[in-house]
């Protein structure tokens, strides 16, 4: 079997044509478009350019977007500070910060200062505990972007048996919590596995939709997924490569050629869960608007 590839870019163009629709609505409701704060502290590249790509995907939707860059040598004081001014600006309809922070600082604290309402990369416990009781506000954008992907190449999760690698607050734990809730792109049978799991590969073989999110380059190999599986792959692990530029190229956490030739479908690195994550971002914040 040779799997049909799940394309992640073109899945997260059609979510941003309907962002952008539904952006104008906004504007002709309140006058003034959605606009999301990104809070940045220190001077990673990585986060740097994460940022960055956050502010194109806004601008070419429509949003409104502001980065607020911060020294690395910030006070958590100052830091909680420049949360509760966004909080309190009726102007900023939603906000991240951006993670991790620098190791003097305290991502948690951090992360609950967010108004949850503003909380648009769905991590406020106030988000989860939502998601927990079946009542998803903000669900952070890798693990809507999963649902939706799913969704929108065919895969509806219901009465399906999904096995999610990872049990990890950003990805694992919400993914599998969003599947199993009940509701539309929902109603699956999920097991997480993790690295407690004893016998991973018998119960990754159970799976008619595999989410693998644990780090961990090419780790699901051929003999661990079952015969047409949908697989999704939302692991992105920098590996060397002397032929790159950059020397190191991206790579997920399934063994894709190998895999390819017993799934039904897949998602390729990159091209597959990324895209969606940055377009979900977008939809949170216009849904933040109308909070
Ligand atoms: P974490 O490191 O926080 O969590 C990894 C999870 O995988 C943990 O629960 C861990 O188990 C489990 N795990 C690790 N190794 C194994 C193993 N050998 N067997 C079984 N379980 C294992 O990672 P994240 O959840 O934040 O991210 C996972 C991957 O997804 C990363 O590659 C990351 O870069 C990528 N990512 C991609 C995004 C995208 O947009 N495509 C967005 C976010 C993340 P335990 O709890 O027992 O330690």
């Amino acid at each position: 079997m040779s799997a049909t590839i799940i394309d992640g870019e073109a899945i997260a163009a059609e979510i941003r044509d309907e962002v952008a629709a539904d952006v104008r609505a906004v504007v002709e409701r309140d006058g003034r478009p959605p606009h999301l704060t990104a809070i940045l502290v220190g001077d990673d590249p990585v986060s740097h350019s994460y940022v960055r790509g956050k502010a194109r995907d806004c601008k070419a939707v429509g949003i409104l977007s502001e980065a607020l860059a911060l020294p690395a040598d910030i006070t958590m004081e100052t830091l909680l500070a420049k949360i509760a001014e966004r909080n309190a600006n009726p102007d900023v309809s939603g906000m991240i910060v951006q993670l991790p922070l620098p190791n003097a600082l305290d991502d948690a604290t951090a992360t609950r200062a967010v108004d949850p309402a503003k909380d648009v990369d769905g991590l406020h416990p106030v988000n989860l505990g939502l998601l927990a009781r079946g009542e998803p506000r903000y669900v952070s954008a890798t693990p809507s972007g999963v649902q939706q992907m799913l969704m929108r190449s065919g895969h509806d999760p219901a009465g399906k048996r999904v096995v999610v690698v990872g049990r990890s607050t950003l990805v694992g734990r919400p993914v599998a919590m969003l599947l199993s809730n009940k509701g539309p792109g929902a109603n699956a049978t999920v097991t997480m596995a993790h690295t407690g799991t004893a016998d991973l590969a018998a119960v990754t073989r159970e799976a008619e939709i595999l989410i693998v999110a644990a780090g961990q380059p090419r780790m699901v190999t051929a003999e661990m997924v079952a015969p047409g599986a949908v697989v999704i792959d939302v692991g992105m692990n920098r590996v060397d490569d002397a032929s790159r530029k950059r020397g190191y190229r991206l790579v997920g956490d399934v063994d894709f050629d190998a895999v390819s030739e017993v799934a039904s479908a897949i998602t390729p690195v990159p091209g597959g869960v990324g895209p969606l994550t940055r377009a979900m971002l977008l939809v949170n914040t216009v849904k933040a608007a109308s909070q």
